[in-house]
């Protein structure tokens, strides 16, 4: 089986893992804000939270945005659920802004549009989760401009796309968004086996952040009510969770990280050679946009299903029978049974839904082969012209 997604782990990732289990601390120790640290200087940010998933840092960053009852969170159909539950967890209500046809990402359009109506019936969004889907930037300084226009806060979920850039700089950095997330699944672009972060260059933001992922418990005097009872005492002042991440995955994070950019630019290598075999096939190949370098987490393409004369499906179980690990990113959330209790129906999306009956994962990951590569379009050719 050829899967869709891998991680790499290397020698020095598991000495490095070791030397934390045989140290003092597997937990809340140094490697955590080694991390944080030299995640927050890779890619220009000013502070960066470590914790146990991406999930947790959308959760997190939607409270610090003051997210609850009675406000809105908008995001993109096209996304992991995570992207859009970070509202509800937060109490507040959840709705999608359609994607924009050729990059699949939130379309800038839709959303100013959608913004304009909301604006009239008072029912603007307090946070916007925008998405760079398969690393793919998002158009984020038309997207800003808006958010800014109506009062909206930004996050970036990219789960997808460290290491990518956006007009040359690194995403991350938030010069466009409140607060960046990454994830560090092991199918994403580097790994901590579960984990994910919170990266912001506001203070208070930050130290907001900083006492949710730990039960809202500080041990700094002046974040307290009165003066310390003695050297035991911290005072629990805010409702957090336990969302740490351990030392262990801090560790390996750290050991990643080096590689950072060789991950990037193999996934470039292997883009670029699927896109010149695609190139006769009555597909079409991921957008990259001008002013930005995708972090490639993903390569999807896209069926002409008119020019086929097999369905979406039997492509699908075709390549999967001949052990092509393929995959759909992503069943659009509002069509989940959860999400259409709530009142969304299929067709409100439109082009979200175009997308998921055309849309295939072709197996992408740094230790992919070209030998490989060839298998799976060798495949993809046969299940086509069936
Ligand atoms: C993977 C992913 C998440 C969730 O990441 P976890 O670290 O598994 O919690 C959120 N959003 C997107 C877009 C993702 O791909």
């Amino acid at each position: 089986m050829i899967p869709y997604g891998k991680q790499d782990i290397r020698q020095e990732d598991i000495d490095a893992i070791i030397e934390v289990l045989q140290s003092d601390f597997l937990t809340q120790g140094p490697q955590v804000p080694a991390f944080e640290q030299a995640v927050a200087q890779k890619v220009g940010a000013e502070y960066a939270l470590a914790v146990n998933s991406a999930t947790s840092a959308l959760h997190i960053a939607c409270l610090a945005l003051g997210l609850g009852q009675g406000d809105i969170l908008w995001t993109t159909p096209v996304t992991f659920v995570a992207s859009a539950n970070c509202g509800l967890y937060c109490g507040a209500s959840v709705d999608f802004v359609d994607i924009d046809p050729n990059t699949y990402n939130m379309s800038v359009s839709a959303l100013k549009t959608k913004l304009e109506h909301a604006a009239a019936h008072h029912r603007l969004p307090k946070v916007l989760v925008a998405v760079h889907l398969c690393g793919q930037p998002c158009e984020m300084s038309r997207i800003k401009a808006l958010a800014d226009q109506y009062g909206v806060k930004i996050i970036e979920d990219a789960s997808h796309s460290i290491g990518g850039k956006y007009r040359g700089e690194y995403i991350g950095n938030c010069r466009y968004s409140d607060i960046t997330i990454f994830s560090f699944h092991p199918v994403k672009i580097i790994t901590t086996a579960e984990g994910g972060m919170a990266l912001t260059n506001s203070k208070v933001l930050a130290e907001k952040m900083n006492l949710l992922r730990s039960h809202g418990i500080t041990r700094d005097q002046d974040k307290m009510t009165h003066e310390s009872d003695g050297p035991w005492y911290y005072q629990q002042v805010d409702l957090g969770f336990n969302y740490r991440m351990t030392e262990l995955q801090a560790a390996l994070g750290l050991s990643q990280l080096e590689r950072l950019d060789e991950y990037v630019s193999k996934r470039h290598e292997l883009a670029k050679i699927y896109d010149e075999l695609l190139n006769s096939l009555p597909v079409t190949i991921p957008f990259q946009h001008s002013d930005s370098y995708s972090g490639l987490h993903l390569y999807v393409i896209r069926l002409h299903r008119e020019q086929i004369n097999r369905s979406h499906q039997e492509v699908f179980e075709s390549l999967r029978e001949k052990g092509i690990g393929v995959n759909l990113h992503y069943i659009p959330v509002h069509t989940h049974p959860y999400y259409q209790h709530m009142g969304f129906a299929a067709d409100d999306f439109p082009n979200a839904m175009a997308y998921y009956h055309e849309a295939i994962s072709l197996p992408m990951y740094p230790n992919l082969t070209k030998e490989e590569q060839h298998i799976v379009i060798d495949a993809l050719k046969a299940a086509l012209s069936a």
